[in-house]
C-alpha cells in the first residue's frame, strides 16, 4: 500500500510553467524586464481610481456573474452577453475550456512551439496533446493541423498571433482550415495579442466566430490593456459553449478589483490603444533594426514581442542580454522571445543583438 495520498496519474510529467525572469538589480541599477510580454506602461490614473474605490469593499465577495464587465464587453464587441464567459486571465478560461471539452481518451490538437500553458492544461485534464510543428517560417501549419484531427479530437487551439513566434494566421488559410474541422470539434482562437495586429490579411476572430458555432475566441486584459497582475480574461463563444465555460468557472474567481479595472479599461480604451500604437511603432523599429543588422530570419511579428531563432546560442544570448541590463525569455536551445518594452530597454537589446549576428 502506498504511504502517500494517491494522485491522478495524469499529473506525472506535466511541464511546469516557467515565468519570465524578473528584472534583476545589478550594480544598483534596475534592469528591464522583457521576458513576459507585459505592458511597460503603468496603470492609467482613471483605472487606478476605479480600483482604489473598489478596494474599500474587498471584505465582500465580488459579483459572481461579473455583470458590469460582461455588459461592457458585449457592448464593445457587439455580441450577446450570453456569448461571454470570464475567467481568471485567459489561462483560467483556457482551463475551463479544456475541462468542458476534453478528458481521458480525448485528443487536443495545437501547434508547437506555441503558448506554454497549452501542454500544461491539456495534460492535467488527462487528454492527449497532439502537437503539429510550425512551418520553417515559424507559422501554424493549418493543413497539417487539419490532418491531425481524429475521431478522438475534441479541441483545437489556434494561437494567433502565436506566442512566442509572433506570426498570425491569415483569413484565407483559417477559412480553409475551419471548413475541414468537424462541427463537433471546438476550435479556440487564442487572440491574447489581437490589439497589436496590423496586417489586414489577419482576421479578427470575432468575424470568424459569428457564423461558426464551433469557434470560440479567447481574449485577455493582460497585454494591451495592461492588467496582467489582476487576472481577468474572457471567451466569446456560442451559447452552449459559453454556458459550459460559465459552469466550469471557479465561483468568484475574478475579483471585484479585476472586474472594475477591466470595465474602466474599456472606458479608457482610446487612451490604452494609443499606447498600443506606440508599442507597434516600436516593434517595427526594432524589427527593422534587426534586419539591418543582418538578422534575415527574424519574422514579422503581429504581437508585442519578437522571436529570434538562435538555436544552441540561445542560452548565451539570454545571458548576454541579462549582463547588458535586459531580461529576455529563452526557450531551451530554440530561440529567444523579447518583449517590446521601453525604448531604452529595446535599445539595450539591439546592442546585444548586434554582437550576435
Ligand atoms: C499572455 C497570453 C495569454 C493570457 O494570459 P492571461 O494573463 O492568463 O490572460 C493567453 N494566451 C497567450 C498565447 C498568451 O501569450
Amino acid at each position: 500500500m502506498s504511504t502517500s495520498p494517491r494522485l491522478r496519474g495524469a499529473l506525472q510529467g506535466v511541464p511546469t510553467y516557467k515565468p519570465g525572469r524578473p528584472a534583476a538589480v545589478r550594480d544598483g541599477a534596475m534592469s528591464y524586464k522583457l521576458s513576459s510580454n507585459e505592458n511597460p506602461y503603468p496603470p492609467l490614473p482613471s483605472v487606478l481610481d476605479a480600483v482604489s474605490r473598489e478596494a474599500g469593499r474587498f471584505n465582500r465577495y465580488p459579483d459572481l456573474f461579473a455583470s458590469g464587465l460582461v455588459a461592457a464587453i458585449a457592448a464593445r464587441l457587439d455580441v450577446p452577453t450570453t456569448h461571454i464567459a470570464t475567467g481568471t486571465g485567459s489561462v483560467g478560461v483556457l482551463q475551463q475550456i479544456v475541462q468542458a471539452t476534453a478528458g481521458e481518451g480525448d485528443e487536443v490538437v495545437y501547434a508547437w512551439r506555441s503558448f506554454e500553458a497549452y501542454p500544461i492544461v491539456v495534460q492535467i485534464s488527462g487528454a492527449r496533446p497532439v502537437t503539429v510543428p510550425l512551418t520553417s517560417d515559424e507559422r501554424h501549419d493549418l493543413a497539417a493541423m487539419a490532418d491531425a484531427i481524429s475521431e478522438r479530437t475534441r479541441l483545437v487551439f489556434v494561437c494567433s498571433p502565436n506566442n512566442p513566434t509572433g506570426t498570425a494566421v491569415r483569413r484565407d488559410e483559417l477559412g480553409a482550415f475551419l471548413d475541414r474541422v468537424p462541427r463537433d470539434v471546438l476550435v479556440v482562437i487564442d487572440e491574447a495579442y489581437r490589439e497589436f495586429v496590423r496586417d489586414p490579411d489577419v482576421p479578427d476572430g470575432l468575424e470568424v466566430y459569428r457564423d461558426r458555432p464551433n469557434v470560440a475566441v479567447l481574449r485577455t486584459f493582460s497585454k494591451a490593456y495592461g492588467l496582467a497582475g489582476l487576472r481577468v480574461g474572457f471567451a466569446v463563444a456560442h451559447e452552449p459553449v459559453a454556458e459550459a465555460l460559465r459552469a466550469t468557472a471557479v465561483p468568484f474567481g475574478v475579483s471585484g478589483v479585476a472586474q472594475v479595472a477591466a470595465t474602466a479599461s474599456l472606458a479608457a480604451e482610446d487612451e490604452l490603444l494609443e499606447r498600443v500604437e506606440g508599442l507597434v511603432k516600436e516593434r517595427s523599429r526594432v524589427h527593422d533594426a534587426l534586419r539591418e543588422q543582418g538578422w534575415s530570419s527574424v519574422s514579422a511579428s503581429e504581437a508585442n514581442f519578437l522571436w529570434l531563432r538562435l538555436g544552441e546560442r540561445t542560452p548565451d544570448f539570454a545571458t548576454a542580454c541579462q549582463q547588458a541590463g535586459v531580461v529576455v525569455r529563452p526557450f531551451g536551445e530554440e530561440g529567444v522571445r523579447v518583449t517590446i518594452g521601453e525604448t531604452e530597454a529595446n535599445d539595450i537589446f539591439l546592442t546585444v543583438a548586434a554582437r550576435f549576428v
